[in-house]
C-alpha cells in the first residue's frame, strides 16, 4: 500500500518557516505565523489564563465525558459573546477542536444538506479555507476582495457574488481579514446582507480575531447585521488568538437560524463529530467559559486583549509612519488603517524572496506580514530594507 504514497508536496507557508528557523542571523524578523508576540517577542500565556487554570486545578474534580456538543457552559458563554440577545434561543453551538475544526464541521454539515452548493472564498483568503472545504466534499469558487491599490474592492466582490446560485454559501471574515487585514465597513456589511438575501446565499462568518483591531462591539456589527437580516448564518469561531488558547484547539461553530430546527441542526452536528473526533478537548474550553462568565477573569481579560491590540495598532501606526516618504502622501498609510494581525506589503513572491534572503525579513510568499510578531525597536530595519526593495 505504501508504494503508492505521492511525493510530499512542502506546504508553502512551513517552507518558508524552516527556511527561516535555519537562518543564523541574529536580526532576522519572523513575521511569518500567525501568533501574537510581545515587545519581548514572546507568545505570553495570558494571566486571565492562568488565574483560570489555577482555579480549574483546584475546583475540577472529574475528567469524564462530557458530551459530543463539548462543554455546554461554554457553548453558551460563545453564544452569548458573538449572537445579540434576541437571536441566543436560535443559534445551535457545537464546540470544535478550533476554529480549523468549526470551519470542517460546518462545511461537512453543508454537504451533508446540500452536496452541490459551492463555496465563495476571497481572493486572497484565509490559505486554509479552500482545502478544507473542498476535503469535505464540496465544489469552491473565489471572489475578488482588494483592488490594486489594496483596498476592498466592494464593486467587483458584489458582481462576481451575484453570479453564485441560491444556496451556495458565502466565507466572510467577521473581522481582521487575514491575509489584507481590510475588513467591510458597516455601510458595505449592509450593502451584501442585502445581496445574499436577494440572491438567496448564505454566509459562513469566520472569526479567528474578535477583539484585535477594535472593541469586540465595534466588530461584531457585520455579524449582527447579517443575523437580523438573513434566515440562516453559519459562523465559525476560535479562541485561539484572542485568549492565547492556541495549543488548548479551542473554537466552536453555530447555526444561527430563523427556523425550527434546533434539535435536528444539533443532533447532525453531533453526528459529524462523532464519526470524526468524538468530542472536543476539555481544558481550553473550560478557560474560555471562566474568561466570559466570571467577572473578574472577563474584566482581567479584556484589558490583557485591549493592552494587545493597542499594541498592534501602535505597531501598524509607527510602521505606516517611518514608511512615509512624502509628506502629502503615504502610499503605505494602509498599513495604519489595517485590521488585526496581518497587512499584505505590495511586493511579488520573488521579492518576498529577496526580502528574505537578503535581510532576514521572513512574511509570507503572497506578501503577508504579522504586525503582531514585531517589536517597535525593528520597524527602522524593516523601513529601511521595505525602501531598498521598493527602489529596485
Ligand atoms: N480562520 C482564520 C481566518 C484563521 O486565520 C485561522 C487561524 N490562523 C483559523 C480560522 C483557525 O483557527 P485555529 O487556530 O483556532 O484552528
Amino acid at each position: 500500500m505504501l508504494h503508492n504514497l505521492p511525493i510530499p508536496q512542502p506546504d508553502p507557508l512551513w517552507a518558508v518557516l524552516s527556511k527561516m528557523e535555519q537562518d543564523q542571523r541574529n536580526d532576522k524578523l519572523d513575521l511569518i505565523v500567525g501568533v501574537y508576540r510581545d515587545e519581548n517577542g514572546v507568545t505570553p500565556t495570558m494571566q486571565a489564563v492562568q488565574l483560570a487554570e489555577q482555579r480549574l486545578a483546584n475546583e475540577a474534580t472529574s475528567k469524564a465525558y462530557k458530551g459530543l456538543s463539548g462543554n455546554t457552559l461554554f457553548n453558551a458563554s460563545m453564544t452569548g459573546l458573538l449572537v445579540p440577545n434576541g437571536a441566543i434561543a436560535k443559534t445551535t453551538t457545537i464546540q470544535t477542536v478550533g476554529g480549523t475544526g468549526a470551519l470542517r464541521l460546518l462545511f461537512d454539515f453543508i454537504y451533508a444538506l446540500s452536496p452541490s452548493a459551492t463555496v465563495w472564498i476571497s481572493n486572497p483568503g484565509y490559505i486554509n479555507h479552500e482545502p478544507i472545504a473542498q476535503k469535505a466534499g464540496l465544489k469552491t469558487k473565489t471572489y475578488p476582495y482588494l483592488d490594486s491599490n489594496g483596498q476592498l474592492d466592494e464593486a467587483a466582490m458584489l458582481e462576481h457574488l451575484s453570479m453564485a446560485k441560491p444556496g451556495d454559501v458565502v466565507v466572510l471574515h467577521g473581522c481582521c481579514h487575514n491575509p489584507s487585514g481590510v475588513d467591510l465597513s458597516e455601510p458595505q456589511w449592509k450593502t451584501l446582507a442585502s445581496l445574499l438575501a436577494s440572491k438567496q446565499l448564505t454566509p459562513l462568518v469566520d472569526i479567528a480575531y474578535l477583539g484585535l483591531s477594535d472593541t469586540m462591539e465595534n466588530e461584531l456589527k457585520g455579524l449582527h447585521h447579517l443575523i437580523g437580516s438573513l434566515e440562516t448564518v453559519f459562523i465559525a469561531a476560535s479562541c485561539s488568538k484572542n485568549m492565547g488558547l492556541y495549543c488548548e484547539r479551542t473554537g466552536c461553530a453555530m447555526v444561527v437560524s430563523n427556523t425550527s430546527q434546533q434539535p435536528a441542526i444539533r443532533s447532525l452536528f453531533e453526528q459529524i463529530a462523532r464519526s470524526n473526533y468524538s468530542m472536543p478537548p476539555e481544558h481550553g474550553a473550560a478557560i474560555a467559559h471562566l474568561l466570559l462568565s466570571d467577572p473578574t477573569l472577563n474584566s482581567n481579560w479584556q484589558g490583557e486583549l485591549t493592552f494587545m491590540r493597542n499594541r498592534i495598532n501602535h505597531l501598524r501606526k509607527q510602521l505606516s509612519l517611518a514608511l512615509q516618504e512624502d509628506e502629502r502622501e503615504n502610499r503605505y498609510a494602509y498599513l495604519a488603517r489595517g485590521k488585526g494581525m496581518f497587512s499584505l506589503l505590495p511586493f511579488s513572491s520573488s521579492e518576498m524572496d529577496i526580502l528574505a534572503a537578503r535581510f532576514g525579513i521572513y512574511g509570507t510568499k503572497t506578501g503577508r506580514i504579522n504586525i503582531a510578531g514585531l517589536k517597535e525597536s525593528q520597524i527602522p530595519y524593516l523601513t529601511e530594507a521595505i525602501r531598498q526593495l521598493a527602489q529596485q
